[in-house]
């Protein structure tokens, strides 16, 4: 029937209206920005980059690989590399961003930055209050306002942060082995070249003595 949409949703406001007078399940609106309702855990607006710890900067954990910057399609990430290099969320002696820079005019929040980055340095944010009338420089967020840390990720997507956490501390325990290992194997190493040229000096100790005796005369043996 012509028109079946329109009347069946006017239907469903006018049974909104009267019913949010005696029921709270009725009541679809909210007073924002007053009012808000919680946001879905997999709710996404902009990157945002994850530090573990107190410090922004050393516990940052992007490396500069620069993929996410090639892989951006409207490419508004802009990153520069450092020359020297801090532990990364694993350990292991990395290279840091010394400029991280996004624009967000330009973010189109597709989250292939975060699906590339093999370091889980990047992830969504869902704060979308970022209306401003600074075109270029309130809206192109540099690494420091992108910082955020572990516990602000946990806070937003609590079961994705978790299977992180999880996954980084087995290759932390992976990492911390393997280097034990190598330890061991150095320790183990120097320990056998010493025995070895203890075995050698004492058997030279030994020839020289015999030497020494086979040339020494007898007590008895004089003209
Ligand atoms: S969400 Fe998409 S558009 Fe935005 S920075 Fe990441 S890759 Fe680029
Ligand atoms: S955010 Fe990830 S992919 Fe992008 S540069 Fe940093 S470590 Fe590489």
């Amino acid at each position: 029937m012509l028109g079946e949409g329109i009347i069946k949703g006017l239907l469903e406001t006018a049974r909104n209206f009267a019913g949010s007078y005696v029921s709270k399940e009725r009541l679809t609106t909210v007073q924002y920005p007053e009012e808000r309702e919680p946001l879905p855990e997999a709710s996404r607006v902009f990157p945002f980059l994850v530090y573990d710890g107190s410090d922004w900067l050393a516990g940052m954990r992007c490396v500069a690989c620069q993929i996410c910057e090639k892989e951006c399609p409207p490419k508004c990430i802009y990153i520069e590399k450092s020359a020297d290099k801090k532990p990364d969320a694993v350990g292991k002696p990395q290279a840091y961003p010394t400029r991280f820079d996004i624009d967000i005019s330009v973010c189109m929040s597709c989250q292939i930055c975060v699906e590339v980055c093999p370091f889980e340095a990047i992830k969504m944010d869902n704060k979308f209050e970022l209306a401003t009338d600074d075109r270029f420089g309130g809206l192109l967020l540099d690494r420091k306002k992108l910082a955020k840390p572990n516990e602000y990720y946990h806070q937003i997507h609590p079961t994705e942060a978790a299977e992180v956490d999880a996954r980084l501390a087995a290759e932390r325990a992976a990492v911390e082995a393997k280097a034990k290992a190598a330890a061991e194997a150095t320790a183990a190493k120097a320990a056998a070249a010493k025995a070895a040229a203890e075995k050698v000096a004492s058997e030279k100790t030994a020839t020289e003595k015999a030497s020494s005796e086979k040339n020494t005369p007898s007590a008895g043996g004089g003209a």
